[in-house]
């Protein structure tokens, strides 16, 4: 019997493991032919574009209800070192380390938040980089709720004016208010004289008018140079109390990339064909944040789970079709949106690689919470036929949206 490992559960894993059960099956092959078995640090699946929501309770799928069906095999162990040479794979679980064989490898072990070595950074910041960081952030904020209130406990301060950052400063307003945290004050802090620097002039004027609606303060230009319990230093020599610092500065690719041979781009990403093989190393596919490819003949995929769920569900599809000597797929995606959140104002909207504004308010909300609601989540009925629909190596249409309409 053949084994397909995959590396990580996340938008790319979670779809190149059912893509490979979908293809496996429409082979007339069986888990007697080739195991698929899914390794992750965690038993569940993140929808990781929530991460900065109030809501978390449907953040966090359980593997088990959307593998078991497909039988697909799954195990909780920590990824520590991949071995292309001999096809191995070292993990290590509660049980202590083991080393799996593989005859295909996918990986797809995502990417991680960067946090330099800034002094009282590490322990006296948060983030929403995974569930569990953002379930942290989340009851700390229900701590404070329940403090004397203090200009300290109302202040959060936001490092990182992108995406993430504009969505943790903007939802903060409805996160506070749902802790207790009265009157508070968010301040959104970035390097760059703008914010939004990778998001363009097009939509930016709409993202300020989202912060001065929603009172967010910014400071620009400046970095911070210490954290402390009590607050923030920048290197302004500003210093603000804050007792709540969130870290939404920087991504990478997952650390275990760089140890492998092959192309590197400057995220640290391994550079993929359009059948998502890894170049440079044998039988192994890669897909999601952990991977480059160019998918329009010009433009190359961005860490999004945009490009991470098509790049799994070809993975998965094309690791079986080789694995069986069949023709494999290539990957093409001729459409590039962003759909930004701006909390309690509305969200962004924007088509095509300079960023059009195409929605905004009310209207580009509601594609939002389509997307981080529906879109993106696997069928949760446990029916096999509708996973294995969901993961056909298919293009989708870009989300629709209704006019452009302020909030
Ligand atoms: C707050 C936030 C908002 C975002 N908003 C958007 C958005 O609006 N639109 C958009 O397109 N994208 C958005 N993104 C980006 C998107 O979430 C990522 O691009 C996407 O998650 C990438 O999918 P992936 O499968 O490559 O990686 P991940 O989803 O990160 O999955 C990687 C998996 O690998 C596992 N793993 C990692 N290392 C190990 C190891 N050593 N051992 C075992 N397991 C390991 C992890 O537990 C995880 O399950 C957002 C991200 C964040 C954090």
């Amino acid at each position: 019997m053949a084994r397909i490992l995959v590396l990580g559960a996340g938008f790319a894993g979670l779809w190149a493991a059912i893509g490979a059960a979908r293809q496996r099956d429409e082979l007339g092959k069986s888990r007697h032919d080739a195991e698929i078995l899914v390794i992750d640090r965690n038993p569940y699946h993140n929808i990781r574009v929530r991460n900065y929501e109030v809501d978390l309770s449907e953040a966090a799928i359980p593997l088990a209800e959307l593998l078991d069906p497909i039988d697909v095999d799954h195990r909780v162990a920590e990824v520590s070192s991949i071995e292309p040479a001999t096809q191995e794979v070292i993990i290590a679980t509660s049980h202590g380390q083991e080393t799996l064989h593989y005859d295909r490898l996918v990986l797809t072990l995502g990417s991680e938040l960067v946090r330099p070595a800034i002094p009282g950074l590490a322990a006296n910041s948060f983030d929403v980089d995974t569930y569990e960081a953002a379930a942290r952030l989340n009851n700390h904020l229900a701590a404070l709720g329940r403090q004397v209130p203090s200009p300290q406990r109302a202040t959060i301060v936001v490092v990182g004016a992108g995406f993430t950052g504009i969505e943790v400063a903007t939802e903060m307003p409805a996160k506070c208010a749902n802790a207790g945290v009265s009157d508070p004050r968010i301040i959104l802090v970035d390097p760059n004289p703008v914010v939004g620097a990778t998001i363009g002039d097009h939509g930016r004027p709409v993202i300020s008018e989202a912060l001065a609606s929603l009172a967010v303060e910014t400071r620009l230009g400046v970095r911070i140079s210490a954290v402390d319990a009590r607050g923030v230093t920048l290197n302004s020599g500003e210093f603000i109390p804050a007792q709540t610092v969130v870290w939404c500065a920087g991504m990478a690719a997952n650390p275990l990339a760089a140890t492998l041979a092959g192309e590197h781009d400057r995220l640290g990403r391994i550079d993929v064909d359009s059948f998502m093989r890894a170049k440079g190393l044998s039988n192994v596919f890669a897909a999601g944040d952990i991977a480059s490819c160019v998918v329009d003949g010009t433009h190359a995929t961005v860490m999004s789970c945009q490009f991470a769920r098509p790049m799994g569900r070809f993975a998965g599809h094309n690791v079986v079709a080789d694995l069986f000597g069949q023709p494999m797929l290539p990957l093409v995606i001729d459409w590039y949106v962003t759909v930004l959140d701006l909390g309690g104002w509305g969200a962004l909207y924007t088509v095509g690689w300079d960023r059009q504004v195409h929605a905004t308010g009310a209207a580009a909300k509601v594609t939002k919470q389509t997307i981080n609601h529906k879109r993106i989540y696997p069928p949760r009925n446990g029916s096999q036929r509708a996973l294995f629909d969901a993961a056909a190596p298919t293009i989708q249409a870009p989300p629709v949206t209704r006019t452009t309409s302020k909030s």
